[in-house]
């Protein structure tokens, strides 16, 4: 495969208006766009406390709940992931986002030097992977640097894609590029059916998904090459568990490849979690308590070893240090041990190690069922 001379930063532009049809489906618009209270990190926590779940078991307390598993309080294990959430910047706006991205949140962009902040707290850790999201990280315009400086330190790098962003022309050669630097794909896909994944992130999703699919296999993704490793990721659309992963995967694979023409390597499930627009959909639609209900009753405690905030920590597009990307979005902060927030300004891996992981209401959607996790169901079947 020739190499592709690239100018760091080259795939930043304006060569297509983010907010048009044409830059992306739109299946609603940002809480912060509409000054809605639930933009409001605090009032969606107060929300979820405010329901009633006394006569469900733990009483609805997930710290309750993790003494169950003999695991309390929650506390890390070895770092192993380094997430970085570069800003929420998107092409599109779906309606179950957790993070309230969109074509307006221009100002939430990680800047070069808190991506350098990011790069110096990284070389402090032994985390093996860097797993790279947003928003569309694509967009944030030091992607490519980000990309190049975790490759120059042997890191295994996670771009967590939306599929329709390498639509842009600007993006025409990033497929190529990334797989050059054998940078693992992991892609949102709701569902195989255009009816389902359209419902969840507006019309026209599905067709352009499917043609950035056919883009990644033309360079090699999704073929079981292990450096070229295409991963879809698909949530419920709808007030349920995810299945299970083992079982939709060979479903998926059938179906994407016989009436698509499309291979990826592997399916990983998440379950929409009750914060940002997912927790504004239950609201409107009236499942705010049955979900819960859900989430509370399934609780799983052979999940909760494997929880993503005991082995990875998220880092803001402000750079301030998160137990995990959900925490970021209700903005509930690491404390490290001398009782300090950590910014990977300041970060001490030491005093980040030996902290209580911060937990509410909200961490019973990643101990539901199979659980879930930024790297899919926690409990194989
Ligand atoms: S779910 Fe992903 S693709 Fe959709 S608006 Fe949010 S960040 Fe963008
Ligand atoms: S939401 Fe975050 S802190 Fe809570 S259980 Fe899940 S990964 Fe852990």
């Amino acid at each position: 495969m020739a190499e592709i001379p690239v100018r760091l930063g080259n795939f930043a532009g304006d060569d297509i208006d983010l907010t048009s049809a044409e830059a992306g489906p739109k299946g609603t618009t940002t809480l912060s766009a509409r000054r809605l209270p639930l933009a409001d990190a605090r009032y969606q926590t107060r929300v979820l406390e405010s329901l009633d779940l006394s006569h469900a078991p733990s009483d609805g307390r997930f710290e309750k709940a993790v003494e169950t598993s003999g695991l309390a309080p929650l506390r890390p294990s070895k770092l192993e992931i380094f997430q970085i959430n570069v800003g929420k910047l998107c092409n599109m706006t779906c309606r179950h986002c957790h993070v309230d991205s969109g074509p307006d949140r221009i100002e939430e962009n990680m800047d070069k030097e808190t991506i350098n902040a990011c790069l110096r707290a990284l070389d402090k850790t032994e985390a093996h992977t860097v797993d790279i999201t947003g928003g569309a990280p694509e967009l944030n315009p030091h992607f490519a640097y980000l990309v190049e400086e975790c490759v120059k330190r042997g890191k295994h790098i996670i771009d967590r894609c939306n599929l329709t962003v390498l639509l842009l022309p600007r993006f025409r050669e990033l497929p190529q590029w990334l797989a050059q630097r054998k940078v693992e794909l992991v892609c949102s896909l709701p569902h195989y059916r255009r009816r389902n994944t359209d419902a969840q992130r507006g019309k026209g999703t599905f067709e352009r998904s499917i043609e950035a699919l056919k883009r990644l296999n033309r360079v090699g993704y999704g073929s079981g090459d292990p450096d070229r490793r295409l991963t879809l990721m698909t949530n419920p659309v709808g007030a349920y568990l995810s299945g299970s992963q083992a079982s939709m995967e060979r479903e998926w694979k059938e179906h994407l490849s016989t009436k698509h023409g499309v291979r990826f390597d592997r399916l990983i499930t998440i379950n929409n979690m009750p914060i940002s627009r997912f927790l504004e959909w239950l609201e409107e639609s009236g499942n705010l308590q049955s979900y819960m209900e859900l989430l509370v009753n399934s609780f799983n405690p052979a999940t909760v070893p494997g929880l993503m905030c005991r082995n990875t920590l998220s880092v803001s597009w402000d750079g301030k240090v998160y137990d995990c990307d959900f925490n970021q979005m209700l903005e509930l902060e690491s404390v490290a041990s001398d009782g300090k927030r950590p910014t990977v300004y300041d970060f001490d891996p030491a005093g980040f190690a030996n902290r209580d992981i911060v937990t509410a209401r909200h961490c019973f959607g990643c101990t539901a069922g199979a659980g879930s996790s930024c790297g899919g169901a926690i409990e194989g079947d």
